[in-house]
């Protein structure tokens, strides 16, 4: 059985690993390798690395950091189809969208190219007489990553990319689920330049992760996934000390107003609420048309747009979804399946049951939709996190507006609409942190920043973006006076001011 073990500087021989984990190929059902979860020791080795190699990487100016973000860059675009494809036999991704998760990172790691102009700081001449003012943005120390499986490839890079170049060291921990890619990121990494013990990799469960929250040498934790764990990592994170930033789940709205051009809804929300099986915290797995007439229009196109879907094996270049990314999520979402079902929805396309020929063990779930959802139901005021697409009627703008902004999560939201007016005063209104505007899936592009409102994101710093720039350092500012040597004749017992 292969063994995917830490990728800590010197190494890992003599940890204590007793404890594994399977990892599966959810194409097929079967366990393809086993992942160490790592203790205490684990991170103690790799902070110990990180506190060596961390202060010479903080003094190496900006453009030779940048420098290995290049290369690095140039590594991954080499080594793409290899890494999408390892990235699609553990989380289950079709290989075009494995590829966007990679490329999405890669993009922070192009912002990452530019950081000198990032690092610059703020400057004013003669604040005073013979006083001037300065501020420099600084590195924490050492930076930890927290990711969910989801994005096995962009929300490293989100954080891991921007924490180094601004010369911070990162220890990442990724999910136990898909944990092959962020090792071999690991490699290239060294490969492009960068020193030892810069970017290391723990392995590990919730042990791992309350060592990391605990460690007094870890100064800032980035974490991604589900909103009760983003909450503890938060609370307990800022309790021992650091700055924490914690993203959570998601149950993004798509808003169809009734002069909207449905075909192209259609279109989008098939990919939006589908793809990746709906294992996205961008995905949009509720609809809410605007009218009933919107309504009844919308759900005659989605009906055969959805049965028409090509659910197969991650590696099918036909295939429109893959599997899920285990047995127990699959089940997770067969039962909310049944939940919004008990609840009174009306079950219009049923995705449990389905099976692919010759992968019957494969964790597929086919492609689901629920009419007449209402707000009442938990299974709308959860996130399912599978192939489910809800519709929850409006009447009307105002009530399509509300929906979004009052359910606990705030991540993203879209409007579907011709009218700029429409589009304008929903953006403005909505409660919620991205808004697409006949964009069904609105990530922010790298320098732009992305982060969700309310129980989707605990903390006040975004990702990526000068929102990242801003998480992974701290700023000083130095206010410097060179007299002329003539005496300044001030009150010394005085708050000085420049009055
Ligand atoms: P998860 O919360 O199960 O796991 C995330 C990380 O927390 C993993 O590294 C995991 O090992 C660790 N973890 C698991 N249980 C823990 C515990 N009890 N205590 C401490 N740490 C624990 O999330 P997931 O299933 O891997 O990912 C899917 C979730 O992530 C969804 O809710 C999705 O919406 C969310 N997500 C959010 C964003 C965002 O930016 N808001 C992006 C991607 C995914």
């Amino acid at each position: 059985m292969r063994m995917i073990d830490h990728v800590i500087t010197g190494g890992t021989a003599g940890l204590n690993a007793s404890r594994k984990a399977d990892v599966f190929d959810p194409n097929t059902g079967a366990v393809q390798a086993q992942v160490v979860l790592g203790r205490q020791d684990a991170l103690d080795r790799a902070v110990a690395a990180a506190q060596a190699a961390q202060p010479a990487w903080a003094a190496t100016n900006p453009q030779r950091r940048a420098r290995v973000m290049f290369n690095f860059k140039a590594l991954v675009e080499a080594e793409m189809d290899a890494l999408a494809h390892m990235l699609s036999i553990e989380h289950g991704k079709v290989i075009a969208d494995a590829k966007g998760d990679i490329q999405r990172g890669l993009e922070v790691v192009e912002f990452c190219c530019g950081i000198p102009h990032a690092l610059k700081g703020e400057y004013t001449q003669g604040a005073g007489p013979g006083i001037d003012v300065y501020s420099m943005r600084q590195p924490l120390g050492i930076g930890a990553g927290i990711t969910p499986f989801n994005f096995p490839a962009m929300i490293p890079l989100w954080m891991g990319a921007v924490a180094m170049a601004v010369g911070n060291a990162f220890i990442l921990k990724p999910s136990e689920r898909d944990p092959s890619l962020p090792n071999r990121l690991a490699e290239l990494w060294l490969e492009a330049g960068l020193p030892e013990g810069i970017f290391q990799v723990v392995h590990g469960d919730k042990e791992m992760v309350d060592a990391i929250l605990d460690h007094p040498a870890i100064s800032a934790v980035s974490f991604v996934g589900s909103s009760d764990i983003a909450h503890y990592v938060y609370n307990r994170g800022v309790a021992a000390g650091k700055r924490v930033q914690a993203m959570g789940g998601a149950k993004n709205h798509g808003i169809v107003m009734p002069d909207a051009d449905l075909d192209q809804v259609v279109n989008d929300l098939s990919g939006a609420a589908f793809g990746s099986a709906g294992e996205r915290c961008m995905a949009l797995p509720v609809v809410v048309p605007v009218g009933d007439d919107t309504a009844e229009r919308l759900r005659a196109k989605l009906i055969p747009a959805i049965e028409a879907l090509k659910v197969g094996v991650s590696t099918d270049p036909a295939a429109h979804y893959g599997p899920v990314v285990t047995r127990a999520h699959k089940e997770k979402v067969e039962g909310w399946i049944q939940k919004c079902a008990d609840e009174g929805a009306e079950l219009v396309v049923d995705g449990r049951g389905f099976k692919l020929q010759g992968h019957e063990d494969g964790f597929f779930v086919g492609p689901t939709l629920f009419d007449h959802v209402t707000p009442s139901m938990d299974s709308y005021h959860n996130e399912i996190f599978g192939p489910v697409l809800q519709i929850v009627r409006a009447r009307d703008f105002e009530e399509a507006l509300t929906l979004p902004t009052k359910h606990q999560y705030g991540n993203g939201v879209a409007i579907f609409t011709r009218n700029g007016h429409a589009a304008r005063e929903f953006a403005a209104r909505v409660n919620v942190g991205m808004v697409g505007i006949n964009v069904p899936i609105p990530v922010p592009v790298a320098y732009h920043t992305f982060g969700g409102w309310k129980r989707s994101a605990f903390g006040d710093t975004n990702q990526h973006g000068m929102e990242g720039v801003k998480f992974w350092t701290k700023v000083k500012t130095v206010t410097a006076r060179w007299p002329d040597g003539s005496p300044d004749g001030g009150n010394a017992f005085v708050i000085p001011t420049m009055g």
